[in-house]
């Protein structure tokens, strides 16, 4: 299957133990990985450079298992730069706590406005108030009292025709008459930034001094979020972050470079669109969902633990001095089948999660299956010289495999390509992906 994983394999299944240079390797597999996720490249050089201090400063490759000391000081470093305390609001304790929203237009600032009203509402027992100060956009008051009305929390307006900073003037103090004891503030958003937008929010901020300033940023967006960040950070001041629309498949490293310019924390994580998507951040989970989903280095570890080493570097052998037969094929489908199932391998490769959607496991298995009963149908000698199955003995193979000759040409095809791949081909394990043709 794919580069990557052969790569990954050929760094462990190598000399059986760690140095200095195979550890490159592995790191260049998370710095791939990294990259790959849209993490800013500087703060993947700074990261990767850090892991391998600490990596040597450990006396890692002398230890009894390097490669799994590797993945855990990746995993903790990178769990240490996204903040490894969970976060809290900071309330008010003499007086109304106000919360402002700030991101750009459709990050999810008035869904998350919402969902963290419902949330002080029933987690925090607060009495909670919502006000509209996006009076951009006539429709984003509307929605907000949609949202208010479904989670039974006020919402605070005084129409499209008054600025923000006047609706929220007079919000505060309806909310000081009312006995709210939290008020969070939907603002405006743009699809840039721009002067108009910060000066308005800069007074609101002014007004209200609030105690919190949540910036929402969208998990979709690529590498533009660190400059909206810095942007949003320089005049605002920002006191933490929510990350949104964490049900899609992006992997979210934009994330790690807004944590690395901003140094807030995370609050929350947005993951739906209905109001009780929110869920408070964890950054063991985030860290690896940025490795790539199941990540590159559990296959690693997984790996280590399951692969016969012996058997795959000999068998690598065997195929690149040509001598690859029928009996190391076999010996790798029984490896393969050790890995678990091809969907769970292939979402462990970064970018390889939707091909996996694609994958269906049961007709994988069935097929490996076909091929391992062929193998297992034929003599030693016809194993280790399939050159010599003609038409009588394919027909008996088939018989014995309860499959069609058809199904034994196909083996026979494949085999011959990965044979030719192999001797073309140095390094790397290309019997891996034994689906290239045929099947
Ligand atoms: P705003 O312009 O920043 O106020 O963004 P909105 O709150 O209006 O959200 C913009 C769109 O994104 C809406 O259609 C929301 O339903 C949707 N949305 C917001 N948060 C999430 C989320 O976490 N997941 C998904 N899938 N959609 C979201
Ligand atoms: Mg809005």
């Amino acid at each position: 299957l794919t580069e990557r994983l052969n790569r990954a394999m050929k760094t462990i299944t190598g000399q059986g133990k760690l140095t200095e240079s195979n550890m490159d390797e592995m790191l260049r597999e998370v710095r791939m990985s990294l990259l790959e996720a849209d993490v800013n490249y500087q703060v993947v050089k700074d990261f990767v450079a850090n892991v391998k201090e600490k990596a040597l400063g450990q006396k890692v490759l002398d230890a009894l298992n390097p490669g799994q000391m590797v993945v855990k000081i990746v995993k903790e470093e990178l769990q240490q730069l996204l903040g490894n305390e969970d976060a809290q609001i900071h309330f008010n304790d003499n007086g109304i706590t106000n919360i402002m929203m700030a991101g750009l237009q459709g990050t999810g600032k008035t869904t998350a406005a919402a969902k963290i009203a419902r949330y002080l509402k029933n987690k925090k027992n607060k009495k909670a108030l919502l006000v509209a100060c996006d009076v951009i956009r006539p429709a984003a008051i509307e929605q907000l009292q949609t949202l208010g009305e479904s989670i039974q929390v006020p919402v605070f307006t005084l129409g499209a025709e008054t600025s923000a900073l006047d609706t929220a003037k007079a919000a505060d103090q309806y909310a000081k008459e009312n006995g709210f004891d939290t008020v969070i503030y939907d603002t405006a958003g743009r699809l840039h930034i721009d002067e108009e937008l910060m000066n308005e929010l800069s007074m609101m901020k002014d007004f209200l001094h609030p105690q919190e300033i949540l910036l929402t940023v969208d998990a979709m967006t690529g590498q533009d979020i660190v400059t909206v960040a810095r942007e949003f950070n320089e005049q605002l001041q920002i006191t933490a972050l929510i990350v949104t629309k964490l049900d899609g498949d992006a992997r979210g490293g934009g994330l790690l470079s807004v944590r690395s310019i901003t140094n807030v924390p995370v609050l929350f994580v947005s993951n739906g669109e209905k109001v009780d998507d929110l869920e408070e951040f964890h950054p063991d989970r985030m860290a690896e969902r940025i490795l790539g989903m199941g990540d590159i280095l559990s296959l690693i570890e997984k790996a280590q633990e399951n692969m016969d080493v012996e058997l795959a570097a000999s068998s690598m052998e065997r195929m690149q001095s040509g001598q690859f037969d029928m009996n190391d094929l076999l010996s790798q489908f029984e490896q393969m089948n050790r890995l678990g199932s091809f969907k769970g391998i292939l979402k462990m490769i970064p970018g390889m999660n939707k091909m996996a959607g694609m994958v269906d496991d049961d007709q994988m298995n069935a097929q490996i299956k076909r091929m391992r009963a062929i193998i297992n149908s034929m003599t030693p000698k016809e194993r280790a010289r399939p050159d010599i199955l003609k038409a009588s003995r394919k027909n008996r193979i088939a018989k014995g495999a309860g499959v069609k000759v058809a199904d034994v040409n196909k083996l026979l095809t494949s085999f011959d390509q990965m044979k030719m791949m192999s001797q073309m081909m140095s390094g790397g394990m290309p019997a891996m992906n034994p689906f290239g043709g045929g099947f």
